[in-house]
């Protein structure tokens, strides 16, 4: 496997057409896939934003001054209320907000960005980043994985996780085929996008690269049965249950 980041891109601004921007600067060939940073997906659909935007609820309000007794860091109200409008449930309040998005996806603050923002105070995910994936990857004959950078449960740093995906099943089943030793597999569905996205976001970096487009090359799904599944379905989803009866104190 191969990864080459589209080199040339500029700063995107809304309505700009990601997909023709990144065609004139790659020659796509048959099996590759297109991961790119959500960073670049949402300032194309404009989805900067200021804080304007947000007037605190009494909510947001609380939420910023217990985060800010227990951080010791000034937490603004407007950010807590943007992290709400963007949710469909906070799973915890304290000591970080952890948001169900509206598309599902489970991540500090709703994945709302302040780096790479240039003259706005903040940037929103994509508000469907599968159906964004859907017409860049109708545009440019590719598959196309969304990324972000996440945090996850039980360990330090954060790695790039898909957040929409198209034209590629999300995970490939394992099961059925056997091992080295002739045992047969009966629980591996290996998530592709993701695997496809920490690749891409390791190569894209996190800072001033300026390369959010990564190409995968010589890569294959294989002949295996594939899976649309990739956020936990509530009712399988036991941690998820554990944290809304969790109280941080
Ligand atoms: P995220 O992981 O989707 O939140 O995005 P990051 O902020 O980590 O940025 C990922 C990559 O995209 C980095 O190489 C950034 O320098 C780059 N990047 C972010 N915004 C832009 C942009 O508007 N234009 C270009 N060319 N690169 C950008
Ligand atoms: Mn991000
Ligand atoms: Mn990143």
């Amino acid at each position: 496997m191969k990864t080459r980041a589209v080199s040339g891109l500029p700063e995107i601004h809304a309505g700009d057409d990601l997909a023709a921007l990144i065609d004139d600067r790659f020659d796509f060939e048959e099996g590759d896939v297109l991961c790119l940073a959500s960073t670049v997906v949402s300032k194309a659909e404009g989805r900067k934003a200021d804080f304007s935007a947000f007037p605190p609820s009494e909510r947001a309000e609380s939420i910023a001054e217990r985060l800010e007794s227990i951080t010791g860091e000034s937490k603004d109200p407007r950010f807590a209320q943007a992290v709400i409008e963007e949710s469909e449930e906070l799973l915890t309040d304290a000591p970080f907000l952890l948001a169900v998005t509206r598309f599902g996806h489970i991540t500090v603050n709703a994945g709302i960005d302040r780096s790479n923002v240039p003259d706005a105070d903040l940037l929103l995910l994509p508000e469907d980043p599968s159906a964004s994936a859907e017409r860049l990857s109708e545009a440019l004959g590719v598959p196309v994985v969304v990324t972000d950078t996440s945090g996850r449960p039980f360990r330090y740093g954060q790695r790039g996780v898909a957040v929409g995906w198209a034209g590629i099943p999300a995970s490939r089943d394992w099961r059925g085929e056997f091992d080295r030793d002739g045992r047969e597999l009966g629980v591996t569905v290996q998530s592709v996008v993701d695997e496809l996205a920490g690749a891409a976001n390791l190569v894209a970096g996190e800072g001033n690269d300026g390369t959010p487009a990564v190409v995968v090359r010589d890569w294959a799904f294989g002949d295996h049965a594939g899976s649309e599944e990739l956020f936990r379905r509530e009712e399988d989803d036991i941690v998820r249950e554990a944290l809304r009866n969790w109280e941080f104190d």
